[in-house]
């Protein structure tokens, strides 16, 4: 299994190296012992921001409660009709100081004990390029009409992203949404018409207006709306905190509350919102973090 998992993580390094010529953390697949017997599974395919670790947990008892802590980040989860829980995802935000982190995982058992596993993990920086971008001004500086609008979808989504499905909902690996040439820009930092800096949470992929979108991996839809900055976008949720997200699309083809298989058409592409032409941007969170969702393609995930 470890040897399975190690073979995994590099040929998710090698396969995200000629990209990624800023990472240099090392590939690691490890089994952490703890306290009381539990032990915890930590896999990552590099550590730097915008990066996704997966844990796999292995409690010594039945869980009331696992009480995970990363970098900032709390995530509380629990058993769901299967169990459990077996698995845990930590996103490493974008805006991640690079420099080491404790990750600290608490079992609190049905029988009122408890057990710790503790790690320490080192963050390496990862360069973002900087570019100028020209768009609309009405993108740049909204008119006072739309700031309601604004606010009022930007309270959505963190009311969206703060709720997940406590069971993992995905089938297998995560896919990519589109086969088109893809502009590694995740985490560019964008200065729009001169004068506004901008991050760019997510990635572009090229596209013809219509071309079919394809969910990356199975899911809830949570969102399928015409949002003022994305235009026609599909949120989905995966279950145990992670997201992916689909922008700018011309059509959508599906409804909040579906629940969607992977490769499901979502919709089609299009150039709807703060778009300068037809393309997906595809993004993803995880544990509310902003992360690469190319770091959601080598997720070692075959089984279920
Ligand atoms: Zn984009």
């Amino acid at each position: 299994m470890t040897l399975r998992l190690q073979a995994l993580a590099l040929l998710a390094l090698l396969t995200l190296a000629p990209v990624r010529a800023g990472a240099q953390a090392a590939a690691m697949s490890e089994q952490v012992k703890g306290s009381g017997g539990a032990a915890v599974g930590i896999w990552a395919a590099t550590l730097t921001p915008g990066d996704i670790l997966v844990l796999s947990l292995a409690p010594s008892s039945p869980v009331r409660e696992a009480g995970i802590s990363f970098a900032g980040k709390e995530i509380t989860l629990r058993p769901d009709e299967n169990g459990g829980p077996s698995r845990a995802f930590i996103g490493l935000d974008l805006g991640l100081e690079s420099g080491t982190q404790s990750l600290r995982v608490v079992f609190r058992y049905r029988d009122g004990s408890s057990g710790t596993v503790l790690k320490s993990l080192r963050v390496t920086r990862r360069q973002f390029r900087l570019k100028h971008i020209t768009l609309p001004d009405e993108f740049v500086e909204p008119p006072p009409e739309v700031l309601d609008r604004i606010a009022r979808e930007a309270k959505m989504l963190a009311a969206i992203y703060s709720e997940s499905g406590p069971a993992w909902l995905g089938q297998g690996r995560f896919g990519l949404p589109h086969q088109g040439p893809i502009t590694d820009n995740f985490g560019e930092r964008r200065i729009l018409n001169g004068r506004k800096q901008s991050v760019h949470t997510g990635l572009d992929i090229d596209a013809e207006m219509g071309d079919p979108i394809s969910a990356s991996n199975a899911g809830r839809v949570v969102l399928a709306d015409d949002l003022y900055y994305s235009g026609n976008t599909v949120i989905l949720d995966h279950g145990l905190g992670v997201f992916t997200v689909y922008l700018h699309m011309s059509k959508l083809l599906v409804r909040a509350g579906d629940p969607v298989s992977r490769g499901a058409a979502l919709g089609e592409a299009g150039s709807t919102g703060r778009s300068a032409g037809p393309h997906l941007h595809w993004a993803a969170k995880v544990s509310g973090s902003r992360v690469d969702p190319q770091a959601l393609l080598g997720l070692p995930l075959d089984s279920r």
